[in-house]
């Protein structure tokens, strides 16, 4: 080594040292992850999800993989017919054909899968767990993402239910009546009917995050998306930072509601920094939504008071054990399974529905 080549590097060696310990100074300046207190499985997931919880919190406590865990959960739910806003028997787009969203994390190894415009797989929540598993890449969408599903052997089918079916062709013949559609009966009152209850479309998710004793976080988003939404449009639940962010030294978040207010803020992701700078999941869920009305300004999405027009909510687990729910309306619930019992529990919210004006 040359003098000037050997100067070069003692002073690159110590402005390389330099920086490292400027890294390990702000590094152990993040507040350290609370400490563990769960004695067994918590779950926590959207309302729908009260078999999902109870099935992942059985496998947690028998010993399987947190991830393995909510995604068995939220398979009961993809899986059901009757559940219109996840898997089979989804809500479809507005050419009548379902496509489906989902994102998995897995906070022991910071991994991250997902899908998104997938059609003709009952078990999104699975195919996202392959592209993590066995690809290079963390999302894939729509003719890829079957094909890579088709490839690993997931079986193909219509994911259009009857009753589906029914309701997006109800919505085609009463959103308009100035198209060629014309309803071929007279509407039953008692039906359920998305077009004649005044709103054309309809929100719905499953959302499931879960801890282990050892600490280990996992959680899942998976759906049909927006009812009748535009061929192609993908929400925020197979986003990773929007629908669902996982970081295993702090907690995990999930979403469901109006995914185009999520997206533009990435709620989860805000969710699980907020805790890792001391906020409680309470805490922290609230200002996710409080930053979703702030964000939103289109007077077509507001009430005349200047209220959002629509819901969005978010679940939080922190590292501890601790877990909250929170949502833009009063009224929102979230199931969740801790300290051996599984139930129901009421979300946070920003507004009392009674108060609203339309
Ligand atoms: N967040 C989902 C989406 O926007 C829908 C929902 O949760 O209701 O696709």
């Amino acid at each position: 080594m040359t003098d000037l080549s050997r100067r070069d590097f003692l002073q690159s060696a110590a402005a390389a040292a330099a920086l490292a310990g400027a890294l390990n100074q702000s590094l152990a300046e993040e507040p350290t992850p609370t400490a563990l207190k769960v004695s067994g499985p918590v779950v926590i997931s959207s309302a729908n999800g009260l078999r999902a919880t109870e099935k992942a919190a059985e496998m947690i406590a028998a010993g399987a993989d947190t991830l393995d865990a909510v995604i068995a959960g939220v398979n009961i739910v993809e899986e059901d017919p009757n559940d219109n806003s996840v898997g089979y028997g989804g809500l479809p787009n507005e050419d009548g054909i379902v496509e489906l969203d989902s994102s998995v994390m897995h906070g022991p190894s910071c991994r991250a899968g997902a899908v998104g415009a997938l059609r003709n797989i009952k078990t999104p929540s699975q195919v996202a767990k392959v592209v993590m598993e066995r690809t290079d890449h963390i999302f894939l969408v729509g003719e890829g993402a079957l094909r890579f599903a088709r490839s690993h052997g997931f079986k193909e089918c219509d994911l259009l239910t009857e009753e589906s079916r029914k309701l997006w062709l109800d919505w085609k013949e009463h959103h308009s009546d100035k198209d060629n559609w014309i309803p071929s009966e007279v509407p039953d009152p008692n039906k359920r009917s998305d077009a004649r209850r005044g709103f054309a479309f309809t929100y719905g998710t499953i959302s499931c995050l879960g801890l282990n004793t050892a600490g280990d976080l996992s959680g899942v988003t998976t759906t049909s998306g927006l009812s009748y939404k535009l061929p192609g449009r993908v929400g925020d639940s197979p986003i990773i930072g929007a629908g669902l962010y996982v970081d295993n030294e702090v907690g995990a978040a999930g979403s469901t509601g109006r995914g185009e207010a999520n997206i533009k803020i990435c709620g989860t992701h805000m969710i699980v920094e907020a805790m890792r700078h001391g906020a409680t999941p309470a805490e922290a869920t609230l200002q996710a939504v409080q930053r979703a009305v702030h964000h939103t300004t289109e007077k077509r999405l507001l009430h005349l008071d200047g209220r959002p027009n629509f819901d969005l909510k978010f679940y939080a687990l922190a590292k501890d054990g601790r877990f909250a729910g929170a949502s833009i309306w009063s009224g929102g619930k979230f199931a969740v399974y801790a300290d051996g019992k599984n139930r129901l529990e009421e979300c946070a919210f920003l507004f009392q529905r009674a108060e609203v004006k339309p």
